[in-house]
């Protein structure tokens, strides 16, 4: 497993607006489209492409069109699907599958609600979309369900990332083709689970505490 650690200015400074309490939601919401597209550069660094011959008006020219099966986009619900636009704004014709997953609040483990997403992802290059690695329980169950779907490379995207985390991800996801792709790495877990510093609940900033 990779880690890389995005540390253009430009990403601290929206997520600066972004951790702050005053920010409200629909500025919450705006500010994390900007940072995944951020992040979404560096996260296709290595999207898999092939060769293309194109005629411009004066001569051929060789270039490169993304390669097939197109990737496949999974954002983690709730707070993953405010990740979404961002990301498909790089990659359009990207296909885009569900996972609904949820931490239990006291043995902070993560469960499924709802999968929608092919079989088989033989070959298939996927974008796991979840803002807060805090526990890392949630991304490793969901890379080991595409793993075992036939993923052969994974890269999560996420807007901050907890030290507890990166070594949970680290020890169950060794020799795997994973890739975490994050804004900085804040000082710890809280007692709650929650990301110190952090920004608080992202999917509760982002949609407040209806669901
Ligand atoms: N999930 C969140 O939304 N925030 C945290 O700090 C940790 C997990």
């Amino acid at each position: 497993m990779r880690i890389h650690v995005a540390d253009h200015p430009l990403v601290a400074h929206k997520l600066t607006t972004l951790r702050d309490e005053r920010t409200d939601s629909p500025t919450f919401r705006a500010l994390t489209d900007e940072l995944v597209t951020l992040l979404a550069y560096e996260a296709t660094r290595d999207v898999r492409v092939d060769e293309v011959t194109v005629r411009t008006p004066v001569a051929e020219a060789v270039g490169t069109k993304l390669a097939r099966p197109i990737p496949l986009v999974v954002p983690i619900l709730r707070a993953g699907l405010g990740m979404l636009d961002g990301m498909m704004r790089l990659l359009p014709t990207a296909e885009v599958g569900f996972l609904g997953m949820v931490r239990n609040e006291e043995t902070l483990q993560a469960s499924t609600y709802a999968t929608r997403m092919p079989d088989d992802l033989s070959g298939r290059q996927v974008y796991v979309l979840d803002p807060m690695l805090a526990t890392g329980g949630t991304l490793v169950a969901a890379i080991r369900e595409l793993i075992r779907r036939g993923a052969d490379d994974v890269t999560a995207i996420c807007l901050l990332t907890a030290p507890e985390g990166v070594r949970l991800m680290e020890k169950e996801l060794a020799g795997t083709p994973v890739t975490v792709v994050t804004a900085p790495i804040d000082e710890r877990l809280n007692e709650h689970g929650y990301i110190v510093p952090g920004l608080g609940d992202a999917g509760d900033r982002m949609y407040g505490t209806a669901g």
